[in-house]
């Protein structure tokens, strides 16, 4: 049976709340409860220590847009680990400064295990040969380009982190730290930061904007899925704009 936390490190209730394995573990929800308990007061960077070494050593990866903001999450996670698996979603459909950016900042943060993670290609030509599922049926497109490859692509893992945050998007305000999916816990150590804060330590760090961040643009997923938004608005706001939709499905809960 697998150990996958340390307890001498944590306080002893929450050791004795995830000294189970991930998989046997009886009740995941009282699990992430105790750890939202437990690091309520930390700093991103505690919480990404935790996860890494602590709570999930070798067994957890970030996913990574490599968009708007995803350079500080990136550089917090080279202060602690770069070697660390980063799965980037190859669906295709990538803005080219958005591939160039991935580029950019791998070189700059010089991690070692950079996973492209890509759709299944038999699947994709029988359910989008011509490339315009997007137009028709997102919530598949996502399903193939995404979802499927990111369930594949976790398959080692028994927790992976995210860099959404609160202040996105009304879905997403009442992001906890810590979270589960299918089996998986999901870490959010950006959760509490806003606008401002993100802002600060772009500077505070001097780290490169997204090329397309100059432009508009303050989400940026697929091509042709993202939009400009306007000042003030949900920075989400530019993804599916006109659709119901506002997730891939990588998060669903
Ligand atoms: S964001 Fe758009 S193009 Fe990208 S996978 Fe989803 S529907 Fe397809």
């Amino acid at each position: 049976m697998k150990s996958w936390i340390t307890p001498m490190q944590l306080d002893p209730i929450t050791a004795d709340a995830i000294a189970t394995p991930l998989e046997s573990h009886p009740d995941q929800t009282a699990l992430v409860r105790a750890l939202n308990e437990r690091f309520a007061e930390s700093t991103p960077i505690e919480i990404l220590e935790a996860a890494l070494h602590d709570i999930f050593p070798k067994r957890v990866a970030l996913v990574s847009s490599f968009g708007a903001e995803s350079a500080l999450l990136l550089h917090l996670l080279a202060e602690v680990d770069r070697t660390t698996p980063i799965l980037f979603l190859d669906t295709g459909k990538h803005f080219d400064e958005t591939l160039m950016y991935r580029d950019i900042l791998a070189g700059r943060f010089d991690f070692t295990d950079l996973r492209s993670v890509e759709p299944d290609m038999a699947a994709i030509a029988k359910h989008d040969p011509d490339g315009s599922l997007w137009s028709t049926d997102p919530d598949l497109c996502c399903q193939l380009r995404k979802v499927d490859p990111l369930e594949r692509a976790l398959e080692p893992f028994d927790a992976w982190i995210t860099g959404r945050k609160r202040y996105q998007s009304r879905a997403r305000a009442a992001l906890p730290v810590f979270e589960t999916l299918a089996g998986r816990v999901k870490v959010n150590p950006l959760a509490r930061l806003d606008a401002a804060d993100i802002e600060a330590a772009f500077k505070q760090f001097k780290l490169p904007q997204h090329p397309l961040v100059y432009d508009g643009f303050k989400s940026i997923g697929c091509k042709p899925c993202t939009i400009r938004v306007a000042d003030g608005a949900d920075a989400r706001s530019g993804r599916w704009a006109g659709l119901e939709k506002t997730e891939c499905g990588i998060h669903r809960n």
